[in-house]
């Protein structure tokens, strides 16, 4: 690529930063939009649990698992304290149905190469006394998972970005892109206006808007339908330490909803999330956020006396099929799109094959199902 072309990422969510810390080591000419703070979007809401456990197809556990497995190199190369904690996830089960479908996972799992091992009871109350297993029909443990504070990711991404030489204008939604015609009937995105005003001209330009990239894409001509998946996070004042071993723990899924998944941040405060796909406890009212607290206690009784800190809400980006979208699109060719669920674990594979689709033109066969000529042009 040209050293002068100028590269515009809209959205500063974990993906846009991950993109722009990539971009910068190498190219400097880079503009990141960001239309309210930093990592306020999905990224500030999210779990952050770093794996690929219940990714299928194949394909897709694959694309996870790399990822994950780029993390800590990830980690070294940001060269900050960014949260990252690993010792793996447990989870455990309350019928025998439930356990024939959790251990059938992790055999399946085992088969691909990924580390699911069943413990006992006993082993599993032994890991972690603190956490009420009852009543209890199987239990697996998988200790290469962690967890990352997004928002000391985000921070770090950009601060490296800006000292590479990248602007990063925030609270300045994008509200509209410029298109022009160009060669086969195709067009280029040539530039984005502002809400307040201004136009900067682009000669790439990254759609890492999350949920809002639908609307977006709509403004260069492309359909991107997303499903729309609500989630949100309840963090508590700091606690002392919840787990023994393990960082990230489920409550049984086989027991009627919510389903539970807890983490503790280095600074004591603990982070619940509570729900599924289609929707999480603590969506609409802060009365949720307390009862969330109060049934994770009944497995974790020190979150008995803890108080809600903070919750935090935001749309998943959901593709509607389930799986991430990265790459250019076909009908504009300087258009590239980076927007996925599981976009933690995602992060540093995102961030480090966008830049060598963008800059070195590669087109990485691994990311070929992802593209969005499968809903669109
Ligand atoms: C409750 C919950 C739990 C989750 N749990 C996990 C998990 O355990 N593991 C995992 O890997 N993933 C998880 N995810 C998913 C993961 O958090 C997201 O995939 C990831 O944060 C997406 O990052 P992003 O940068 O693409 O999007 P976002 O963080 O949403 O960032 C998009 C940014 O674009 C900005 N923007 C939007 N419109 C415009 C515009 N017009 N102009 C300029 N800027 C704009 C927004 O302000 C926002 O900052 C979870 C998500 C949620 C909500």
């Amino acid at each position: 690529m040209n050293p002068n072309s100028r590269i515009i990422i809209v959205g500063a969510g974990i993906i846009g930063s991950a993109i722009a810390f990539q971009l910068t080591r190498r190219h400097r000419n880079v503009t990141v939009v960001e239309g309210s703070q930093p990592g306020s979007g999905a990224t500030l809401a999210s779990y952050a649990w770093i794996n690929s456990r219940d990714k299928e197809p194949r394909q897709y556990h694959d694309l996870n698992r790399r990822s994950l497995d780029m993390w800590p190199r990830f980690a070294r190369d940001l060269n900050a304290d960014i949260g990252l904690r690993w010792g793996g996830e447990m989870r455990w089960t309350a019928t025998e149905d439930g356990a024939a479908d959790l251990l059938d996972q992790a055999e399946r799992l085992r088969s691909w190469g990924y580390p699911v091992i069943e413990m006992s009871r006993d082993h599993a109350r032994a890991m972690e006394p603190g956490v009420v297993m009852e009543p209890f029909t199987s239990a697996v443990y998988c200790g290469i998972e962690g967890h990352v504070d997004t928002q000391r990711v985000v921070r770090t991404c950009l601060n490296l970005a800006q000292q590479a030489g990248a602007d990063v204008i925030t609270n300045d939604p994008v509200t509209a892109i410029t298109t022009e015609p160009s060669a086969e009937g195709k067009s280029a995105a040539t530039a984005i206006t502002l809400a307040s005003g201004k136009e900067l001209p682009c000669d790439v330009l990254v759609l890492a808007a999350g949920y809002e990239t639908t609307g977006l894409a709509a403004m260069a001509g492309i359909e991107f339908p997303q499903t729309t998946s609500p989630g949100a996070t309840v963090v508590t004042e700091p606690l002392s330490p919840i787990f023994r071993n393990v960082v990230c723990m489920h409550t049984p899924r086989d027991l009627p909803e919510p389903l539970m998944n807890v983490r503790q941040f280095a600074d004591g405060s603990v982070m619940v999330h509570g729900g599924t796909h289609k929707g999480s406890v603590g969506d609409t009212s802060d009365d949720d956020a307390e009862k969330l607290i109060g049934e994770v206690a009944n497995f974790i009784p020190l979150l008995g006396t803890a108080k809600v800190k903070q919750i935090r809400r935001g749309m998943r980006p959901m593709p509607e099929d389930g799986f991430p979208v990265i790459g250019f699109a076909d009908s504009v060719p300087n258009l590239y799109f980076a927007v996925m669920h599981s976009g933690v674990t995602l992060a540093p594979l995102t961030g480090e094959f966008a830049a060598l689709e963008i800059l070195d033109s590669a087109q990485i066969d691994l990311l070929e199902p992802y593209r969005i000529a499968r809903f669109s042009g």
